[in-house]
C-alpha cells in the first residue's frame, strides 16, 4: 500500500517542490492522514494534490433549498463555517471517545471525535503530560439538535449579534464534524474564554497542536475571515502536514483550502 502512495504522491513533491520528504512522511504517516483518505490514494492513485483538489471549498458544496450544503462531509479537511453548512442528519460514522482527562466526568456524547481525531489528541494529550502541561478535555462531537438547542439559548440570554459571533448555527459547527475539541485547564477553572490563550497551557498547546495534526481553528486577528471571535481553546484535526503548512504560513482553513486549486 505504501509504495502505491509514494509512487502517485512522489511526482508531485518533483514538480511541485513544495513538498519536502519529511513532510511527506508526516503526511504519509498513519496519524497525518485519515485511514480512508490513505485507502483512497493508495487504491485510486490519488496525489496530495489531486486530494487537496478534490476538497477545495468550490468543488465541495451544493445548494440545497437555498443553503449552501458541504459534500465532503467526512473528510479530515472539510470545511464548515458560516456560509457552509452540514446536514441537519449528518452523524460521523466512526465516533469514539478518546482516551484522554475531561474537565467532567461521566458518559458524554460530546467525549466522542472520529476515530482518526481522538487518536492524534491521544498523542497530544500524553506529550502535554509529558512536559508537565496540564490539560483537559472540555467539548467534542455535538450533534445538529444540540448545537440548534446551545445557540438558541445564547441567541435567547445574549441576543442573536453577539450569539452569532460567539456560537454555531445548528450545521455551522464544526464540532459536529467530529474533528473539533474544547480543551482548557485548571488555571483558568477549565472555562472556554480567551485567558486561556496567555496560560502556559493555552501556549503549549498553540505550540505543539500542529505535531499531532490539529490547528487552533479560529486564530487571534482573523475574525474577518473565520466569521468567529478568537478561540484559543477550540483545536481541529486535519492532520499533520496540513496543521504544519496552516500554522507556518499563518493561514485560516478557509484561506489554505482556497489557495490550494
Ligand atoms: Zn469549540
Amino acid at each position: 500500500m505504501h509504495k502505491k502512495i509514494v509512487k502517485s504522491i512522489i511526482p508531485t513533491v518533483i514538480i511541485g517542490s513544495v513538498v519536502t520528504s519529511l513532510a511527506l512522511s508526516s503526511f504519509l504517516s498513519s496519524t497525518g492522514i485519515g485511514k480512508a483518505e490513505a485507502a483512497a490514494a493508495a487504491s485510486s492513485s490519488l496525489s496530495f494534490t489531486a486530494f487537496l483538489e478534490n476538497n477545495a471549498p468550490n468543488r465541495t458544496i451544493k445548494t440545497v433549498h437555498g443553503l449552501n450544503m458541504v459534500t465532503n462531509l467526512s473528510s479530515t479537511v472539510v470545511l464548515v463555517n458560516k456560509q457552509r453548512n452540514l446536514p441537519s442528519s449528518y452523524v460521523p460514522q466512526d465516533l469514539v471517545v478518546p482516551q484522554i482527562p475531561f474537565s467532567f466526568s461521566g458518559p458524554s456524547p460530546k467525549k466522542q471525535m472520529k476515530r482518526v481525531a481522538a487518536t492524534a489528541l491521544e498523542k497530544l494529550f500524553a506529550a502535554a503530560k509529558k512536559d508537565g502541561i496540564d490539560l483537559k478535555a472540555v467539548s467534542g462531537y455535538r450533534s445538529y439538535a444540540t448545537q440548534k438547542a446551545i445557540f438558541e439559548r445564547n441567541a435567547r440570554n445574549k441576543g442573536e449579534a453577539v450569539a452569532n459571533k460567539t456560537s454555531a448555527r445548528p450545521g455551522q459547527s464544526e464540532h459536529q464534524t467530529g474533528l473539533s475539541m474544547d480543551i482548557s485547564s485548571a488555571s483558568v477553572g477549565y472555562a472556554l474564554e480567551q485567558s486561556f490563550g496567555n496560560t502556559k497551557e493555552g501556549k503549549w498547546l498553540k505550540a505543539n497542536a500542529p505535531k499531532y495534526g490539529f490547528i487552533i481553528r479560529y486564530g487571534k486577528g482573523k475574525e474577518k475571515l473565520t466569521g468567529y471571535s478568537y478561540e484559543p481553546w477550540h483545536v481541529r484535526y486535519v492532520g499533520v502536514y496540513i496543521a504544519g503548512e496552516i500554522t507556518r504560513q499563518n493561514l485560516t482553513l478557509e484561506q489554505y483550502l482556497g489557495q490550494s486549486h
